[in-house]
């Protein structure tokens, strides 16, 4: 055991836990990788660390200073926990669709929330560009001074992605791996693990598992953006080239209706004990699709972004998902059946 001088010092380092079901499905070896066990309990700990030294590095970020974010919650989880150890605040702005548990979570931590209606990108009062025209305004008004984390466009992000989650999986494995698939909502994952990957490995297969409403998938195959569909993951489902997915080193798409992700989302909980969120389900369901490109024999690697405590009421709601219409397991509708 080693001993962490701070939580941030805890952040990383996740273990790649095997996949019984999708392996088996496959004949291939499927691992995840642990993210949901970061101290934030997702895998944007590691993002929001790179983004808040980067500023630090360049001067940006003062002590006392304010990180200003537009997110889905779990960067704004991220920041705030680095910011509380490090001695600066946050303000989150977040589209009020996100889960009332992140939310909450966000407060507990003492960042300062700003809800907005959710608006596609292309609106000027999208959470991204809102959070942007925020950041600027409090960099004026507030003595101690603002940074704007931007992590769609920092590719301080992805930064984190090149130097710890990919040497992290390469060495795991003593480099045996033959693919990494995962799902894109800044794509620092994405693009940070494929090109860490790559410069060690040039054969090595990089995909994207596309969530239905994303434009990606259409990207990747037609040179298209192009969207249609719903999905009710969060956290992912991109409609643009961010900063940090130029020129990341794709060579497999696919795009995971929710039909396909909640099951193996459920079967995770029940069968093998990985209670996670929905973008933990397309990034396995693209692994078993790649797995299925690749034939079997291979070693192929994705991410478990993070837990499903942060989506009790919605995606473990029984009445939730039968409102929409979607796979629901009998178990999550048959707690407390039991007489003292
Ligand atoms: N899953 C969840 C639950 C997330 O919150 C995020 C980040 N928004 C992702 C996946 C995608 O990570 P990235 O931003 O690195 O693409």
């Amino acid at each position: 055991m080693t001993i962490a001088p701070t939580v941030i010092d805890a952040i990383g380092k996740s273990p790649l836990i095997e996949l019984r079901a999708a392996s088996k499905a496959t004949g291939c070896r499927i691992l995840g990788k642990a993210e949901f066990m970061n101290p934030g309990g997702s895998v944007k700990d590691r993002a929001a660390l790179y983004i808040v030294k980067d500023a630090v590095a360049r001067g940006a970020l003062k002590p006392g200073g304010v990180i200003v974010e537009g997110t889905a919650g779990n960067t704004g989880i991220g920041l705030a926990l680095v910011a509380n150890a490090l001695g600066y605040k946050t303000v989150i702005v977040i589209p009020e669709t996100q889960s009332q548990e992140k939310k909450d979570m966000l407060r507990l931590q003492g960042a300062e929330l700003v809800e907005v209606p959710a608006v596609p990108y292309a609106n000027p009062n999208n959470y991204v560009k809102l959070s942007g025209r925020l950041a600027e305004r409090l960099a004026k008004e507030r003595p101690e001074g603002a940074i704007w984390a931007n992590q769609f466009d920092n590719v301080a992000n992805r930064e984190a992605h090149i130097e710890t989650t990919g040497p992290e999986i390469w060495d795991e494995l003593g480099g045996a791996v033959d693919g990494f698939i995962c799902a894109c909502g800044t794509g620092g994952t994405l693009a940070g693990v494929g090109i860490a990957l790559k410069a060690r490995k040039p054969a090595i297969k990089i995909g994207i598992a596309d969530p239905m409403g994303a434009a990606l998938y259409s990207y990747y195959t037609t040179g298209e953006l192009k969207a249609s569909g719903t999905s009710i993951t969060e956290g992912i489902g991109q409609g643009r080239i961010t900063g940090n997915l130029v020129d990341a080193p794709i060579d497999f798409a696919c795009q995971i209706p929710d039909d396909e992700a909640l099951p193996i989302v459920f079967d995770l909980a029940e069968n093998e004990g990985l209670m996670l969120g929905g973008s933990s389900g397309i990034n396995v369901a693209g692994a078993i699709r790649l797995a299925r490109e690749l034939g079997p024999g291979k070693t192929i690697v994705t991410v478990l972004c993070d837990g499903g405590a942060r989506y009790a009421s919605k995606l473990y709601n029984p009445e939730f998902l039968r409102g929409l219409n979607l796979p629901t397991p009998p178990w999550l509708g048959a707690r407390d059946k039991i007489d003292p």
